[in-house]
């Protein structure tokens, strides 16, 4: 890989996120994550040189990567000319996903994801009418913490309950700093999240519990009941306060989010 980028002169980008896996054993340790099977669709947000593709293709009935840097585009065609399997969109992948909002209910995203991009991207599929089946997905250590942790956890938050509504976390591993190259300033992890089989609310009722733990979180140290009394009648507040059990001391952070579900049904009734 570093032999390729000198060769054709290329100086990877820190705003792009430009840390390339050069590590075979981790790069078929996220693909194996996915548990991509010939009848599998795969998205890869973030190619970059292709050493994950060429591992996905391998498994995969379908591959799409979406890779916003213009130079690795040749490379990657070049690449993969021989796979039939394979399709290359030269996008942002965040302002793709916003702008055509696919069905990826059959998909399954495998990708080591540009950091800076990392939350919004995994926030927006998994808001997604028909998100993926499972997100695989490498990023910063700090965010995957925040994916996977649980009410008594510093990091459990916003991107948590985002997330977690829709998705089950089902595993975590950490990726050794010396594994990319440039060796990034910040440690990274590879999050496995599997999308629940039922969905705990509809979309009307998601989009409410989106507005009650943006508005929760907004003030972490704040009382709920207070901060959500911006947006939402006293007494219908109180009443599912009530029915939950719920104290009005309590602050965001110590909901579950089994009890943000419950909440959220209330304030739809
Ligand atoms: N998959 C390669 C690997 O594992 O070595 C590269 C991963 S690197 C962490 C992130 C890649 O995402 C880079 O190729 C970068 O150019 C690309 N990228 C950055 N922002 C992007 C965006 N908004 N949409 C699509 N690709 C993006």
């Amino acid at each position: 890989m570093k032999q390729l980028l000198t060769e054709r002169d290329l100086r990877l980008t820190k705003s792009l996120g430009q840390n390339f896996l050069h590590d075979g054993n981790q790069l078929r340790r996220i693909a194996d994550a996915g548990e991509v099977v010939a009848a599998n669709k795969v998205l890869e947000i973030g190619p970059g040189l292709g050493p994950l593709t060429e591992l996905l293709v391998a498994q995969a009935g379908e591959v799409l990567a979406i890779e916003k840097d213009a130079r690795f585009i040749p490379i990657l065609k070049e690449r993969f000319a021989a796979a039939k399997n394979f399709t290359l969109l030269h996008d942002d992948a965040l302002e793709l996903l916003k702008r055509d909002r696919r069905d990826w209910s059959a998909w399954k995203l495998v990708a080591n994801l540009p950091y800076s991009v990392a939350s919004p991207i995994l926030v927006e599929l998994a808001e997604a009418n028909d998100c993926p089946e499972r997100l695989v997905a490498t990023l910063q250590m700090e965010v995957a913490q925040r994916l996977v942790a649980t009410p008594d956890s510093d990091h459990y938050g916003l991107l948590t309950l985002l997330v977690q509504l829709r998705y089950e976390p089902r595993g975590c591993f950490k990726i050794p700093s010396s594994c990319f190259h440039p060796v990034p300033d910040v440690d990274s992890a590879c999050v496995v999240l599997v999308r629940r089989s039922q969905m705990l609310l509809d979309h009307a009722q998601g989009r409410t519990f989106t507005r009650i733990v943006k508005r929760g979180f907004s003030q972490r140290r704040k009382m709920m009941l207070k901060l959500l009394k911006q947006d939402w009648p006293a007494v219908k507040l109180e009443a599912a306060y009530a029915t939950l059990g719920l104290d009005a001391q309590v602050r965001a952070e110590k909901l579950s989010l089994e009890q943000f579900v419950e909440l959220t049904r209330h304030l739809c009734s």
